[in-house]
């Protein structure tokens, strides 16, 4: 039901089929994979760029929080309407995607998924490398406001270096175009680069050109299991230090294969293995074919029990299936499920994995552990009922220790997932306060009235790490 005049403004320029506040499908927007729980008192679903710049003016004018929402995959709490207001949902978006491949350049809409990208883009041998596992489930535009990463950021890097130029609703309405569609371009500030990772805390994304690559011609897929944690962080240190660059190197641990196999069994990940590591190599075939031999070598040295090397692409493609599945299927061994995506330098791997063993005894909690081992960003991951006010104690602290060692070791809170909510109270442990306030200055005068994404990325006043749901009504 209507109550306030922003609402009723927002009936009358977008049509009431686009604006919901029934109290039910608000509900549905409460939560997302981050275990907190808000309702937004108004959902607005936009299509196109001047519906979203006419929804920023009213939020704006009436000073209303806008909580822009992608497919709500986020694992840090980013499309949570904290401070309620308007959840923007672009997922409704048509799909759009525009190839220009002698300029090896593409233009898509921010609703577009990210698989259906590098589906499309492949169709000219062309590759749009981030590949987030969550890529068959999650919009470009969420992407490209998380930067995020996937298996292949070991050798090709995240979302930001692929991003050429955006188009940008600002806070006030306004729509702005940043970059352009050149692979070099150094024209004023890289405002670009400013959206990218921004958490929606500055505007709101509409449109992106994104640079391509050509497909590498072959990949070749090597699986090694290791009856000990120490000589899989052994065998990934010797592979990156051997004149190979693997485009992926994975690391499963036992828990998170055994999971898998319990949620789709088909027998292909050890189970019986301290450490899975997954690697592709691509390039030229003949290339691929030697390096994986050398790879398999360095992982039988080190003390590998297993190696598969898969024949075909069929066979390979089932392994990568099963390594996507290990986020679904370890949210089946609890309730509930907080992941971290610590990240260390690349040294400190094998000193984060003892820490994070200590931090599991230390607790007595589920914590499993796989991630993207080739390029530090690890994802410890607490499984826990929440609804236990014991349990999730114990889950807080474990995850303070986590976010703490990082930092310690030399790394950051986050490789991929963001800031959001949950990991803003320990964002100055990582900057320092003045880094911090420079932020906030930036911030401050780019959205005056702090009505984009509020309650992300810098942490509310007296805010702590809190797990337990909060449902604002
Ligand atoms: C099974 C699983 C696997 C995952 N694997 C990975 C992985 O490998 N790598 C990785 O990086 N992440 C991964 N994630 C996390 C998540 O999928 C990514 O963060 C993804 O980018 C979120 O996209 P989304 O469309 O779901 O965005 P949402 O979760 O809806 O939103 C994420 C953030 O982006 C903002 N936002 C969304 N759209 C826009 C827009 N158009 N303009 C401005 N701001 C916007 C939101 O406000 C929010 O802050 C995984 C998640 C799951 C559930």
């Amino acid at each position: 039901m209507l109550s306030a005049k922003w609402m009723e403004e927002l009936v009358e320029k977008i049509g009431e089929p686009y604006v919901q506040t029934d109290v039910d499908d608000r509900h549905i927007y409460r939560y997302n994979s981050y275990p907190g729980e808000y309702l937004p008192q108004t959902i607005v679903f936009v299509t196109n760029t001047e519906a979203v710049s006419q929804v920023l003016k009213i939020a704006n004018k009436y000073k209303v929080p806008v909580t822009p929402r992608g497919q709500g995959t986020g694992l840090s709490g980013g499309d949570l309407p904290v401070h309620g207001g308007i959840l923007l949902d672009m997922s409704q978006w048509p799909a759009s995607i525009e190839v220009f491949p002698d300029d090896l350049v593409a233009r898509v809409s921010p609703g577009t998924m990210t698989s259906t990208i590098h589906a499309e883009v492949e169709k000219y041998g062309l590759m749009y490398p981030p590949d987030p596992s969550s890529s068959g489930i999650s919009t470009i535009g969420g992407n490209l406001a998380e930067n995020a990463g996937g298996p292949r950021g070991l050798k090709y890097g995240v979302t930001k270096d692929y991003v050429l130029g955006l188009e940008v609703v600002t806070p006030e309405g306004e729509v702005m175009q940043t970059g352009g569609r050149t692979i070099k371009n150094v024209t004023g500030l890289n405002v670009t680069n400013l959206i990218v990772g921004s958490e929606g805390i500055l505007g709101v994304i509409t449109r992106a050109t994104l640079k391509l690559i050509p497909k590498p011609l072959s990949t070749q897929t090597v699986m090694a299991a290791f009856n000990a944690m120490e000589t899989a962080g052994q065998a990934i240190s010797k592979t990156l230090t051997s004149g190979i660059l693997p485009g992926k190197m994975e690391f499963i641990d036992q828990a998170c294969a055994q999971a898998v196999e319990d949620y789709e069994p088909n027998g292909l990940l050890p189970t019986d293995k301290e450490a899975i590591i997954i690697i592709e190599l691509d390039g030229h075939p003949k290339a691929v074919r030697e390096e994986a031999n050398d790879v398999s070598q360095i992982m039988r040295e080190l003390g590998a029990t297993t190696i598969s090397i898969p024949e075909t692409k069929e066979e390979a493609s089932r392994i990568w299936e099963a390594r996507r599945m290990v986020s679904p299927a370890i949210t089946k061994m609890k309730p509930s499920k907080a992941s971290e995506d610590a990240t260390v330098p690349r040294s400190q791997i094998p000193a984060m994995m003892a820490r994070l063993a200590d931090i599991r005894e230390k607790y007595n909690l589920t914590l499993v552990v796989f991630g993207h081992a080739g390029d530090g960003n690890l994802h410890p991951n607490i499984l826990c009922d929440d609804t236990d006010k014991e349990e999730r104690e114990m889950v807080e602290r474990a995850i303070e220790e986590i976010f703490r060692t990082a930092i310690e070791l030399g790394g950051t809170l986050s490789g991929e997932h963001g800031i959001g909510t949950m990991k803003s109270p320990f964002i100055e442990d990582e900057l320092g306060s003045l880094a911090v306030s420079m932020m906030k200055r930036l911030k401050k005068s780019w959205d005056p009235n702090n009505i984009m994404n509020p309650g992300k990325v810098f942490p509310d006043k007296g805010q702590r790490l809190i797990l337990s749901r909060q449902i604002e009504k």
